[in-house]
């Protein structure tokens, strides 16, 4: 069940997970871990967070190995800021946790966290992604942190002293967890998020990793004044003016700050793997850091934690400016599928920064996706490529659904362009591009023509749709000399006998050869291509008023025979 190949990067890391994990505790449950802050829509840049260990945990379940794969819901972290778009009133919510905060205007959702999990809950599930979710939330107001949050404060002189190690080699020490910025409008969305400018703990009367939720007013703008590790007493005070002692030992309204946090959950849950961001491997982040207090202070290893490279986005349009420019998982899902997301992210090494097209080249993209899927089909795959397609079109809980004729994404695209998104036009066209094995129901190519048809409507400009001419080009027309009449001629004369697909594609690119005298299998000189070239530019200029368009003989399947003859006539 095992996909075999000892090549490609997911192999690798689950060899050393599972090495890690035997080391540890022999037969013990595997936990490989992810962390997402739903501090606002979370952006399709951070998938990686979840996708590196989700393959790396699939694979360890596809050799055998009991595993979990633990999505920490970073909800317990405070509110940043409100981000654009959003009343500027949720102001007043600033320093609570992500939980207490209520979700946007007209969400259906309790919390602004629930708000902003939700659409990242059901993109993970399109995408076969197994995972048990933890709310930090949760943990922490249910008291199951209790003994490390006292262990921490107890050692907190211990902790201060590695913390200043750092400090003075890195001022800027504290980082964003698990948040990596990949753009502009990313860092934008991420700014807000996480624990990106978090004190560290320290505070006028010492050095305390906790803080305290404030009990008045829920927002976290509190400083520890005192503790007493005897009675585990803890006074603090509040901006809003409120001020209390409580025990440690029984409150639950507050949590470690994110440096502690972070290495305190390893331990908690066993965590073996955990990759994160380019940034945390610098000199004072958070991954370095907590790899010192795991092993000095609470006793425990540091997961393996490779660190990934920036996933970037290439032309989304600017259609989704409401959510901040920021595209999400759910987004992709909207204009590609599940295989062919996860293919981006299986195909290459965590340190590979990568582009997830919205743009024509999701197009090319496509083909190479099915170029793939052919070799893999008649087994000339590479291994380090089969193992990439595998891990994309299923996990070890089984296939993901796939489309049963995937028909080219740029010819679906094309065809949707050409017939505005009419069903019935669409079937029609669909039927003819090859009639030997016809196409009898637009479900035999969903979802992809579901996914093609969304991006032409969403991310193709008007100006560069097609729109097929009402009237011939009368003027254009009557222009024409005799060389030109005639390849038109031999065109329609033609299209009868070659209305399929490949059967115009010959077609198209012989008419400019029989004019030269030539057999239609001739090879291509300089001269002919320049004829071809001529000649296909005519085409579309009477076709669709322009000097380009969608492959000719996919427009031409599209525009249909009858209105091919009525706008070529000469
Ligand atoms: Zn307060």
């Amino acid at each position: 069940m095992a996909v075999s190949s000892e090549t490609d990067w997911v192999s690798r890391f689950a060899d050393e997970v599972i090495a890690e994990a035997e080391r540890r505790a022999p037969g013990k449950t595997i936990v490989c871990a992810s962390g997402l802050s739903p501090s606002g829509p979370i952006h399709l840049g951070n998938l990686r967070e979840v996708m590196t260990p989700h393959l790396v945990a699939d694979e360890i379940r596809r050799r055998g190995y009991e595993c979990v794969h633990v999505l920490s819901w970073d909800d317990y972290d405070r509110f940043r800021k409100v981000p654009a778009g959003i009343d500027p009133a949720w102001a007043e919510h600033i320093g609570k946790p992500l939980t207490s905060v209520p979700a946007p205007p007209g969400s259906p959702y309790a919390s602004w966290a629930e708000h902003f999990k939700a659409p990242m809950i059901a993109a993970l599930a399109e995408m076969g992604i197994e995972f048990h979710g933890i709310s930090q939330t949760e943990r922490y107001t249910s008291g199951a942190y209790r003994e490390q949050i006292l262990f921490a404060m107890r050692e907190r002189e211990r902790i201060d002293a590695i913390l200043a190690q750092y400090r003075t080699k890195d001022k800027g020490a504290s980082q964003a967890p698990r948040q990596t910025p990949v753009d502009e409008a990313e860092a934008a969305a991420v700014e807000g998020s996480g624990a990106a400018t978090e004190d560290d703990g320290s505070a006028a009367a010492g050095y305390f990793p906790y803080k305290p939720y404030c009990s008045a007013c829920e927002r976290d703008l509190t400083t520890v004044t005192s503790y007493d590790d005897e009675t585990t007493e803890l006074a603090y005070t509040c901006v809003c003016g409120f001020s209390e002692v409580v025990r440690l030992s029984e409150h639950n309204r507050g949590k470690l700050v994110w440096k502690v946090d972070w290495p305190m959950r390893w331990q908690y849950e066993g965590v073996v793997f955990e990759p994160s961001g380019v940034d945390h491997s610098s000199p004072g982040s958070s991954f370095i850091v907590g790899g010192q207090i795991i092993r000095d202070v609470f006793g425990g290893d540091q997961p393996i934690g490779p660190m990934y490279a920036f996933v970037g986005i290439s032309g989304m349009a600017k259609m989704s400016s409401s959510k901040g420019g920021v595209p999400t998982p759910a987004d992709a899902l909207e204009i590609m599928e599940a295989p062919l997301l996860r293919w981006l992210y299986a195909r290459r090494k965590p340190n590979q920064s990568f582009k997830i097209a919205f743009d024509q080249e999701i197009q090319r993209l496509y083909d190479e996706w099915d170029a793939l899927a052919r070799k893999v089909a008649d087994g000339t795959a590479l291994p380090a490529d089969l193992a990439a397609h595998a891990r994309a079109i299923g996990t070890a809980a089984g296939p993901l659904p796939t489309t049963p004729r995937p028909v080219p994404y740029r010819t679906l695209a094309s065809v949707v362009d050409v017939a505005a998104g009419d069903p019935e036009q669409t079937l029609r066209i669909l039927r003819d591009l090859d009639p030997a094995d016809p196409i009898e129901s637009l479900d035999e190519t969903r979802p992809r023509l579901d996914r093609a048809t969304h991006w032409v409507t969403t991310q193709v400009p008007v100006e560069q749709r097609t729109r097929v001419r009402d009237e011939p080009d009368a003027e254009l027309l009557a222009s024409l000399g005799d060389a030109e009449r005639e390849s038109l001629r031999l065109l329609l004369e033609g299209i009868d006998e070659h209305w399929s697909l490949e059967a115009l594609t010959t077609l198209v690119y012989s008419v400019p050869k029989l004019r030269a005298g030539l057999p239609a299998d001739a090879k291509p000189t300089p001269e002919l291509k320049v004829a071809q070239r001529e000649f296909f530019a005519l085409l579309y200029r009477l076709l669709v008023g322009r000097d380009t368009g969608p492959r000719l003989p996919t427009l031409l399947l599209a525009v249909g025979a009858g209105r091919v003859r009525k706008l070529l006539d000469a």
